[in-house]
């Protein structure tokens, strides 16, 4: 059965068709700047990508366009041959605790959650239109990057404001990157040989966030209402003393748009570097000798070890520690500060094994109080299989 993975942006759409249960890739590739100029889509067939120059008008056309690649390069004899689609949406909110069909109900609840992701919910909608309009047989199923972390306790998702917030304005721990947690979680699982187990997923790319997860099931996350919160990021700040909003908006004479744009887009690593948000970057610049650079990755990694603690306490104990993202896949200089920086907890790098990149390897050494794992995540693999399952 082909299912079809989508992630749709406001001028992008990533795809990946699968061949399930197979789990095979037959095609991947993204459609950028839909609705601008130079818009261009890249297709990759067999390990070989092109990337073709073309007017993108909207998301319907890209999907079209889409269909005539899999028909001409026989990927696909006809349509009805994609029996799901699998939409990726970044909020749930608290209506969705796993994977569902799409019906009218959920999107007008997606659109219900705009205001808490608008650059993400907005355009997961447009993405799925278009596919209904375009592949009208597939049966369509929302994946929500929050849903994962619907199982966390009252005690680990409420803030401690006024306790009515959380009814009237839905001010509460939602947490994000629930798709990747779930999937690096169930993996490592599979490397344990056993489900009752205690996980520190670290999900550390441009964005990123940490997870605890009990017998699979996520018991706290370090994201929020909204991604900037907990770790210090490429470009966001994670958390920070709330009152630093009103009192820098009031010294700044910054509204709350701009205030949030500088919280999200110009802090973290870039923020404190002034270099780039970049790792690799930061990376060059400890070599090169840029203070700030040091100072920037010096925080960075203090943040990530004291979530990993946090977590380790409140599993009291755990059986893997997991990296993966961006950074935790590649970062071989991160991986190493933040294991050495667990040590007083008896954890221990094999820096030979350390060095890799983009691989499921272990990184601890054999005496290591606790094993870590490079696990790299696959969002798409985990949509298409949500739906496929649902199917
Ligand atoms: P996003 O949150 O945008 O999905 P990714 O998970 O793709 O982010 O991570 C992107 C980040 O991964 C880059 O910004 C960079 O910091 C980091 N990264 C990628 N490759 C390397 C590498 N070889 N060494 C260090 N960091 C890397």
């Amino acid at each position: 059965m082909k299912i079809l993975s989508i992630n749709a942006g406001s001028s992008s759409l990533k795809y990946t068709l699968f061949e399930m249960p197979e789990e095979k890739v037959l095609v991947s590739g993204v459609f950028e700047r839909i609705g601008m100029d130079k818009s261009m889509y890249s297709i990759k067939i067999n390990g070989e990508k092109q990337v073709i120059e073309t007017p993108l008008k909207d998301h319907k056309q890209a999907f079209e366009i889409l269909i005539n690649e899999l028909i001409k390069n026989n990927i696909v004899e006809s349509l009805d041959e994609i029996k799901g689609i699998g939409h990726r949406v970044a909020h749930g909110g608290s209506y969705f605790d796993k994977t569902v069909v799409v019906d009218e109900d959920v999107i007008s609840k997606v659109e219900e959650l705009i205001a808490l992701a608008p650059l993400h919910n907005g355009p997961a909608v447009t993405g799925i239109r278009a596919a209904q309009a375009v592949i009208p047989n597939a049966v369509n199923t929302v994946v929500f990057d929050t849903a994962f972390h619907q199982t966390m306790s009252e005690e680990n998702y409420l803030y401690a404001v006024p306790y009515e917030w959380c009814k009237d304005y839905k001010i509460r721990r939602y947490g994000m990157h629930g798709t990747s947690h779930k999937y690096v979680a169930s993996y490592a699982n599979k490397l344990l040989g056993r489900m009752d187990t205690k996980l520190i997923t670290c999900h550390i790319g441009n964005g990123a966030s940490i997870s605890a997860v009990k017998d699979g099931k996520c018991i706290n996350t370090s994201m929020g209402l909204t991604p900037n919160a907990g770790l210090i990021m490429g470009t966001r700040s994670g958390d920070i003393d709330a009152s630093i909003v009103p009192y820098m908006m009031k010294q700044m004479n910054l509204s709350p748009d701009e205030i949030d744009t500088i919280l999200n887009k110009k802090s973290g690593l870039l923020g404190i570097s002034g270099v780039s948000s970049d790792s690799r970057d930061i990376e060059e610049g400890i070599y090169a000798g840029n203070e700030r650079c040091v100072l920037a990755q010096k925080m960075y990694v203090r943040r990530i070890i004291d979530y990993i603690a946090k977590y380790y306490v409140e599993l009291e104990g755990c059986d893997a520690i997991i990296f993966t993202a961006g950074v935790g896949e590649n970062s071989i200089h991160t991986r190493k500060e933040v294991v050495n920086g667990l040590s007083v907890l008896g954890v221990k790098l094999d820096e030979e094994a350390n060095n890799c990149r983009g691989k499921v390897q272990k990184i601890s050494t054999d005496d290591s109080s606790i094993p870590v794992y490079v696990i790299p995540t696959d969002e798409e693999l985990m949509i298409a299989r949500d739906t496929f399952n649902l199917i």
